[in-house]
């Protein structure tokens, strides 16, 4: 929601994505546009857009339906302008909808004039399927005298025929080139006021061509991979394809393209991209233990549960579940709030520390309790007493259970040999480095 937006907006306001010890530098496009009030490009967050899915003109079903992707956080939506009367219902929905709306054209210019006419916040076109530059060269003038931004841009499947062969040779080169000639042929046009999609199916060819592109031009990229697929398929290839991406700091705006008639599938798809990318932060973070044989509670329903029940809140609270107290709380102490559990009883923990010990079928409800209590105050209130009977609890399991090799305690000590061996690996490459009296002898080499 716009609402949403704003909030985070500022929190997120610099580009970067941290990761263990090391930050990337932000490299968002340098230019940007606004759609509706909305800044896409120019170090803004990245924005969350869907489509709709319904026919543009059955008003009601489409407004249904933006409002609900609205609510599950879209910043943006499109609508598809096939036809006259979707321009007849465009006019309502850019007044009614409460995110703003770029109308999708395809074929038809005059549908492109129009909707810029019914107060789209931005147009979408493919400048080589419109009718030749002249009719560009119209929408272009009315959308600058309109004020209106444009998405530009060009599919795997629609390149301009001049570039088939070159496709069929090198299809990242052919969308790449077909990306830079329609910036240059807007620009010819003294029209600036864009950002621009190459899109494939292929997600490798897609994350080649984006970066390529974005060496080229500064203009805001919108990114996705054209017909994904299904909602598990479909947002494994985009978390790839786009993950990649965003993760190198390409990409301004994204759509998750899904075969679903549940746009905000694709909303939520893209969220919990930007949060593992901790480029926007939306809602609670849900993390749970990959569970092994010394789970004690059924994990499956229980963090479907808590899942669920998450969706109401709005604060950007860590949430952990663990499968077994055996390793104690370890890898989720960052966690604002988490559980764990043995047989019969099972511990709330918060940032590290017992919170307190409770039995295991009230284990859920009582997290939530926490996690109400948070949301109203914004502080995490400990009970002296309750919490040492935790800690007492989680000691007393974690001792009990010292010698177990958990995949924890596995990794742990896989880091552990890890760090030895590169120190042992240190020593053989630069031997007594302190005595070295040549800037030959004395290089140091680093370890990749
Ligand atoms: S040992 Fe680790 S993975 Fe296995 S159930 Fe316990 S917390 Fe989960």
């Amino acid at each position: 929601m716009a609402r949403d937006r704003y909030r985070y907006g500022k929190l997120a306001r610099r580009r970067s994505v941290r990761g263990a010890g090391r930050r990337l530098d932000p490299m968002a496009s340098k230019r940007h546009v606004t759609v509706g009030g909305v800044q896409i490009g120019g170090g803004a967050p990245v924005a969350v857009q869907t489509m709709t899915k319904t026919e543009t003109a059955n008003l009601a079903a489409t407004m249904e339906q933006i409002r609900t992707v609205a609510e599950a956080g879209a910043d943006i939506v499109r609508v598809a302008v096939p036809r006259e009367k979707d321009v007849e219902a465009l006019k309502t929905i850019v007044v009614e909808s409460p995110i703003p709306v770029i109308a999708d054209i395809h074929f038809n210019h005059t549908l492109a004039l129009k909707s810029i006419d019914a107060g789209a916040h931005c147009i979408r076109l493919n400048p080589g399927n419109i009718g030749g530059p002249e009719k560009v060269a119209e929408v272009a003038d009315k959308a600058r005298a309109a004020g209106t931004p444009m998405r530009i841009g060009v599919n795997s499947g629609s390149l301009p025929k001049h570039l088939h062969a070159l496709e069929r040779e090198n299809p990242v080169e052919a969308l790449v080139t077909a990306g830079v000639e329609f910036v240059a042929l807007m620009e010819r046009l003294d029209f600036t006021d864009f950002k621009v999609s190459i899109k494939s199916t292929n997600v490798p060819n897609t994350i080649a061509a984006n970066r390529l592109l974005s060496e080229k031009i500064d203009h805001p990229l919108h990114l996705g991979i054209t017909e994904a697929g299904t909602k598990w398929s479909g947002s494994l290839k985009s978390a790839v394809g786009l993950g990649t991406l965003l993760a190198d700091g390409i990409g301004d705006t994204i759509r998750i393209s899904l075969s679903t008639f549940h746009a905000e599938e694709e909303v939520k798809v893209a969220w919990e991209i930007l949060k593992a990318l901790k480029l926007r932060e939306k809602g609670p973070v849900l993390i749970a233990c990959p569970t092994c044989g010394r789970l004690q509670f059924d994990m499956d329903t229980v963090v479907a549960d808590i899942e669920r029940r998450l969706q109401a809140y709005e604060d950007p609270v860590e949430v952990a579940v663990l499968g077994c107290a055996v390793n104690g709380i370890g890898e989720a102490s960052h966690a604002d709030f988490g559980i764990t559990g043995a047989k019969n009883e099972g511990l709330i923990f918060s940032r590290g520390k017992a919170l307190k010990k409770v039995p295991q079928e009230r284990l859920v409800d009582e997290l939530f309790a926490e996690i109400d209590k948070y949301a109203q105050t914004k502080r995490i209130d400990v009970d002296a007493a309750e919490q040492a009977a935790g800690a007492q609890w989680l000691e007393r399991i974690e001792e009990e259970n010292a010698g177990e090799l958990t995949p924890e305690r596995l990794a742990k000590l896989e880091a552990e040999s890890a760090r030895a061996d590169a120190d042992a690996m240190d020593e053989v490459l630069n031997p007594r480095l302190d005595e070295a009296d040549s800037p030959t002898e004395g290089r140091r080499f680093t370890r990749a």
